[in-house]
């Protein structure tokens, strides 16, 4: 389920990132993981949800996002 707009999608379609304090990485196959979907990814709006609720860096979020997407 993505975190930012609760819709169950197939995990194919999803980013798999994981909580470091309050930093974002990709998911290294530990620790506490979630899930962003590609709508979410591209929406600014809705990541901002996401960075308050989580107290993220945006930017910091931006990027790792970015980074899982040129991955495919
Ligand atoms: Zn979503």
């Amino acid at each position: 389920m993505c975190i930012a707009c609760r819709n169950r999608e197939s995990q194919h379609s999803l980013f798999r990132i994981q909580f470091e304090d309050n930093r974002v990485v990709p998911y290294r196959g530990y620790g506490r993981s979630a899930y962003i979907c590609r709508g979410c990814a591209a929406d600014r709006k809705r990541l901002q949800k996401i960075v308050k609720r989580y107290r993220l860096d945006e930017s910091q979020l931006v990027e790792v996002l970015k980074e899982l997407n040129t991955d495919g």
